[in-house]
């Protein structure tokens, strides 16, 4: 495999991270995940302003994101990948001795790492829908940056592997947030609701864009937050992520939703998201 770390493109074995670097001591750092449709990278400006938002509200002192995208696609061909593809993309703050939790005084350059492999087109999800648990949400105040502090989604997530689900989707005080890498949405009386942009949401590229569907097709749509106590008052579910596009959501713990049907929403957005990407 070859990877890009800090303006060399290498391979894999031959990285070496410093166990100084912010992003291994502090998880001081963020990332983007993209990925291609046709061999075009899906919606790249999106992802560029919203590493563009992480870098500044972290502080991140990262120049150059104008020669970024040169780089993923020259990485992608490297790396000889024939069907699509999947970018990580990672900026720490970079490597400083001593270790202080504050920012070094010193200037430090930011470690910037991508790595790309090709996708698995499996859409079985996206057919057959899934099932999803509800965890409390016990992450930090600050959802709408991309940060690599993942650890209450990896414990998240495992629970959810565990219990044989998708995605654990978090609840904070009673209010639906989002899932631990999707975005949640929820359908009623014809109407699609997702929570609000705010600080206890990453605002994602695919929910963006399914947004931009009810727009465009005038489906009513609200971003409000759903109480979990209301859950049962809604027809449809379905969660969005670049990896997971739209998937129908038909099973939520151990409530069964319209006896395993696909919504008839859903399907509708899920086929305008097909069409799209077809000729991206
Ligand atoms: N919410 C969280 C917490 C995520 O980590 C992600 C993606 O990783 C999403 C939502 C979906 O974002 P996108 O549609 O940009 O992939």
């Amino acid at each position: 495999m070859i990877v890009y770390f800090n303006n060399e493109f290498k391979e894999l074995e031959e990285v070496a991270v410093s166990p100084f670097d912010r992003g291994f001591l502090f998880a001081d750092g963020v990332y983007e995940s993209i990925r291609t449709y046709n061999g075009k990278l899906f919606r790249y400006k999106d992802h560029l302003d919203r590493l563009r938002k992480s870098l500044k509200e972290t502080r991140i002192d990262f120049k150059d994101l104008g020669s970024l995208e040169n780089i993923i696609y020259e990485l992608i061909k490297k790396n000889e990948i024939k069907n699509e593809a999947l970018v990580y993309l990672q900026i720490t703050r970079g490597s400083a001795i001593p270790r202080t939790h504050s920012f070094p005084k010193e200037k430090i350059s930011p470690t910037l790492f991508i790595s790309v492999k090709e996708l698995n087109e499996n859409n079985e999800e996206q057919e057959k829908a899934v099932k999803v648990i509800l965890q409390e949400d016990i992450r930090w105040l600050r959802c709408d940056i991309k940060s690599i502090s993942l650890l209450p989604v990896v414990l998240a997530s495992q629970k959810a592997t565990k219990e044989n689900a998708a995605e654990a989707i978090l609840v904070r005080d009673d209010i639906i947030t989002e899932g631990t890498h999707t975005n949640f949405f929820a359908v009623k009386n014809e109407t699609v609701y997702t929570a609000p942009k705010s600080r206890l949401i990453l605002e994602g590229i695919t929910r963006k864009v399914v947004l931009e569907f009810c727009e465009k097709f005038k489906i009513d749509h609200r971003e409000e937050f759903i109480n979990k106590d209301d859950l049962k008052s809604y027809e449809e579910f379905f969660i969005t992520s670049t990896t997971k596009e739209i998937t129908p959501v038909t099973t939520i713990d151990y409530w069964t939703i319209n006896k395993g049907e696909i919504g008839k929403i859903t399907k509708s957005l899920q086929n305008v998201f097909k069409k799209v990407v077809e000729d991206y």
